[in-house]
């Protein structure tokens, strides 16, 4: 079921006309459907129905305290990848046992601050990582339960920039090494080895890596385990894709990957642990954005709208594709045209698409770009100098502002003019 449907002829938010919001907050902005938000995540909470488990929330693809709050209400715990997101976790109350701490480059500030804060376990990618995280907890007096990071060299067969399970990348511990590093974290001090980590990449829209992911991480229990080493949680990553196109969607399901992690590890008797991000967060939120100008050129045509690539960097990034739909419905019959929606930046590279049959847009009327919820306004800048855009919140029938757009005054006060400059 879609949250984001015309109603009388107006793209509405669950009960609230996009027209309503643009009236109130301007545009561009970022608007959340708390009702897709909540049927994913139980969606990922019934596909594992049966086993142990926790849902870590992986809020890097989208840490408002709004959207953590509504997860963390209805059970979620929390994957964090910085100190910012574990303070993040901790503002909406998720206890420091919900919270699992991953990411490559940890600093020993940042594991101080999290092992007084109590945390669920550390994800650890590295040897050095290992070393030094024992270092902090034995100074602290604390045991830290940890996982590994494995990379298991498997192709998630995803954009490149989001690929993390291949050898060649800077992510986990070469599974192949896997035994050694685990006998190391057993003899350190102030390390408590639950279990093993892995995850693959984002937006994978093929649930064979995960098959065979995940087979490698049961092997790999078994020897670990034969070895001596207790292995109770598997935590098995995120990256779950969405259908960014809908026309032609066929996206894998929770319900098929949960059968997948029952089949390939729910003998093992662990406690599984699953991270996703986009799937919870993609679908459920969309950005709105006015036309500025509809601009002729050689043989080309252009909207050029007031939302850009420091708003919503996905296309610029990754290539990514972006369902874009008029916020007023088009008449049944209206024509389409192919045209290349940009924003106003100074780069080529502020493109969202090129050559989109769109039905006619006129200036100063809306767009709305679909499955944005997800790496969208957390990965926003101000480049340019545009502010960066509000995030709303729908329910039902209201909605909020959970991220006020700044005024120019408050952008401009955090750069400070050094004394010798002031006159
Ligand atoms: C990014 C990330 C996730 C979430 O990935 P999605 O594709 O958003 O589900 C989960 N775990 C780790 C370690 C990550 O880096």
């Amino acid at each position: 079921m879609d949250h984001f449907l015309y109603r009388d002829g107006v793209l509405h938010a669950e009960d609230v006309s996009i027209s309503e919001i643009a009236a109130s907050v301007g545009t561009p902005f970022y608007v959340y459907s708390t009702a897709t938000l909540q049927r994913h995540y139980t969606v990922f909470d019934d596909a594992l129905a049966g086993m142990p488990h926790l849902v870590c929330y992986a809020m890097k693809a989208n840490s408002n305290l709004a959207v953590l709050k509504l997860l963390a209400d209805m059970g979620a715990g929390m994957d964090v990848v910085s100190v910012g997101e574990y303070m993040r976790a901790k503002a909406v109350g998720v206890p420091g046992d919900k919270i699992v701490f991953s990411g490559v480059g940890k600093t020993r500030a940042e594991m101080e601050h999290v092992l007084a804060g109590g945390i669920r376990q550390f994800n650890v990618e590295s040897e050095p990582e290992l070393h030094l995280l024992s270092k902090v907890a034995a100074e602290m007096g604390v045991e830290v339960p940890i996982t590994v990071r494995v990379n298991p060299d498997v192709d998630a067969k995803t954009h490149p920039k989001i690929a993390t399970g291949m050898s060649d990348n800077k992510f986990g511990i070469p599974i192949s090494r896997a035994r050694d590093v685990y006998a190391l974290a057993a003899s350190l001090p102030g390390i408590k080895v639950v279990g093993i980590d892995v995850h693959i990449g984002s937006q994978l829209v093929d649930l064979d890596p995960y098959r065979d992911a995940f087979l490698k991480v049961a092997e790999l229990t078994e020897a670990l385990r034969a070895d001596g080493h207790e292995i109770k949680r598997l935590d098995l990553g995120g990256g779950l894709g969405i259908p960014y196109e809908r026309s032609n969607a066929d996206p894998p399901l929770p319900s098929d990957y949960g059968d997948i992690v029952r089949e390939t590890v729910g003998h093992l008797d662990c406690e599984i642990e699953i991270e996703p991000g986009r799937l919870i967060a993609g679908n459920a939120g969309l950005m709105v954005s006015s036309v500025i100008f509809n601009k002729s050129g050689d043989g080309r045509d252009f909207l050029i709208v007031d939302a850009a690539m420091n708003d919503l960097i996905r296309p610029a990034m990754y290539d990514a594709h972006h369902d874009i739909v008029p916020v007023i419905e088009p008449a049944v019959g209206t024509t389409v045209a192919p045209i290349d929606i940009v924003g106003p930046v100074c780069e080529s590279g502020d493109t969202f698409t090129k050559q989109r049959p769109m039905p006619p847009v006129a200036d100063g009327e809306m767009i709305a770009f679909r499955s944005a919820g997800a790496y969208g306004a957390v990965m926003s800048s101000e480049y340019n100098s545009r502010p960066m855009i509000p995030e709303v919140l729908v329910d039902g029938d209201q909605f909020a502002v959970i991220r006020p757009r700044p005024t120019f005054d408050e952008m401009l006060n955090r750069d400070k003019l050094p004394e010798w400059m002031q006159d």
